[in-house]
């Protein structure tokens, strides 16, 4: 069965990578009837971020991808936060010391870092492995006693992998396909330190393991730790999942990495839901306090590295899990284009139930009109003007007159529609308007239009004045469905201020 996981490290919002890594993971689950399980990855304690937990199970639901298993909803292979399964990872370190593939070592950060400005000097990069790992304070360069000694006076430590010397590594990339690695550029990373805590690289393989993860897709910048995945697998005796490095997301010019702060920069959210930083209270952006649709944001995502090879943008959820395919994810970069995030946003407005667009409208309506108007009118409103809108905040620009008559008219427009014989065309309209018994769509448009072709008057010379009266503007939706909103007397009333 086809196993899954997103695996943050809970160290500050969650950017619109991680919601893309996020949701291919959930795709290809969905897509193979498998579990998607949302991990912790929290044992790095000091780049924990209060609240970051929190608005990472929030993101996932508000973009309508929960998760089987996980932080909150448990099930079979828990506690899924890794600082609380610290007690699991030790023997593992254990057992990788034990079959010779990993070491005590007991260098200080001075030490070390002495090491790495005097490589820099000469020009080198200072790598911890077989070139020099017998010229530092570890195990492998200390008699066993010497090793135990240090451990019983209590010294600090850190477990290091031990990897080999002039090896090529053959790894497999779902995405990338065949990648060989020469182990003699690899550093002995660090997977386990004297506090009692893994570092990332253990625990993750230990977690992905106990899981029974079947698939680990993730960000292309986990490239390089896959070498050192792989052997760890291999040292510890057991079967690696498959990998999918998914692509970098790069700025909209197409130069470099996006980055978190690009958002501020360029005016765009790069987060999903508003963030304010516990520490200095900033407030970020967010898509959904933007005005965004999760199916907006969802659809734009999944063209963030993935294509169908089809004309088709517009898909669903339901959608993509049908037509995702891991092995059409390319590997170049992927731009990142905020305009077209505003065309899916169009779109998924059109197919917004008008009274839920008018629920979200309704506050701003109320306080302009200082008035508690009635929903019903609000939506159908909207059901007339939507599809000018990309947001709901587009709303108030494009429905005011349902609501609030002019108070002035757009003085290009009124020289457009106001000649020597308006006056007297309008006070006509007034008449025939007042006439009309039962005030529908359908009558409006029988006796006005039937007026005007008995008089031969030409429709821009009435229509124009007529929906300046009435919107203030040359705009808007059909003119008699502005009447029949605003009803009898107020189309009156309108039509008379603007002869005044
Ligand atoms: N904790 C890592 C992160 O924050 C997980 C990387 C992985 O998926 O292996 O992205």
């Amino acid at each position: 069965k086809v196993r899954v996981r997103f695996a943050p490290s809970p160290t500050g919002p969650l950017h619109i990578g991680g919601v893309r890594t996020a949701l291919f993971n959930y795709l290809f689950a969905k897509k193979h009837d498998g579990d998607f399980i949302l991990r912790i990855e929290d044992t790095d304690q000091n780049r924990y971020v209060e609240g970051a937990e929190q608005y990472i199970i929030d993101a996932l639901n508000w973009c309508g991808m929960p998760f089987d298993e996980g932080v909150g909803k448990g099930g079979d292979f828990g506690p899924y936060r890794q600082s609380e399964r610290k007690e699991l990872y030790k023997q593992y370190a254990d057992d990788l010391i034990a079959s010779g593939n990993a070491y005590y070592a007991f260098d200080t950060a001075e030490n070390l870092d002495f090491h790495r400005k005097d490589h820099e000097a000469k020009g080198k990069t200072f790598i911890y492995n077989w070139h020099n790992r017998l010229k530092l304070s570890n195990s492998l360069a200390l008699s066993a006693e010497e090793t135990q000694a240090k451990l019983d006076a209590g010294e600090d430590y850190v477990i290091r992998f031990k990897s080999p010397q002039d090896e090529t590594l053959h790894l497999k990339d779902i995405i990338r396909g065949d990648i060989k690695i020469d182990t003699n550029i690899l550093d002995d990373k660090v997977l386990y330190k004297s506090d009692g805590m893994p570092t990332y690289h253990l625990a993750n393989i230990v977690d992905d393991h106990l899981m029974q993860i079947t698939h680990v897709i993730r960000g292309e910048e986990w490239l390089p730790s896959l070498a050192l995945h792989y052997q760890l697998y291999q040292a510890l005796g057991w079967d690696a999942p498959e990998f999918a490095h998914l692509p970098l997301i790069l700025k909209p010019t197409g130069k470099g990495k996006l980055s978190k702060r690009d958002g501020d920069k360029l005016g765009f959210p790069v987060f999903p839901l508003e963030w304010t930083d516990p520490k200095t209270n900033d407030v970020s952006r967010g898509y959904k306090e933007d005005g965004y649709f999760p199916e907006a944001m969802v659809n734009f995502l999944a063209f963030l590295g993935w294509n169908p090879g089809t004309e088709q943008e517009l898909f669903s959820l339901d959608e993509l899990i049908k037509d995702f395919d891991l092995t059409r994810v390319h590997k170049a970069g992927a731009r990142f284009d905020p305009d077209k995030t505003k065309w899916f946003n169009h779109h998924y407005m059109q197919e917004q139930h008008n009274d839920i667009l008018a629920e979200a409208f309704k506050p701003t309506v109320d306080e302009k009109t200082g008035a508690d108007i009635d929903l019903q009118y609000i939506s159908m409103a909207v059901g007339l003007i939507k599809e000018r809108a990309t947001f709901v905040s587009d709303f108030w620009d494009l429905t005011h007159y349902f609501f609030t008559a002019p108070t002035s008219y757009d003085e290009k427009a009124s020289k457009k529609a106001f000649k020597e014989e308006t006056k007297a065309i309008l006070s006509e309209v007034n008449t025939l308007v007042n006439g009309i018994e039962d005030f529908t769509v359908e009558n409006l448009q029988t006796e006005i239009k039937g007026w005007i072709t008995s008089n031969d008057i030409g429709f821009g010379k009435v229509m124009m004045p007529l929906r300046l009266a009435l919107v203030g503007a040359l705009q808007g939706p059909d003119v008699f469905d502005i009447m029949y909103m605003i009803g009898k007397n107020e189309s009156i009333k309108r039509i008379e201020n603007v002869m005044a």
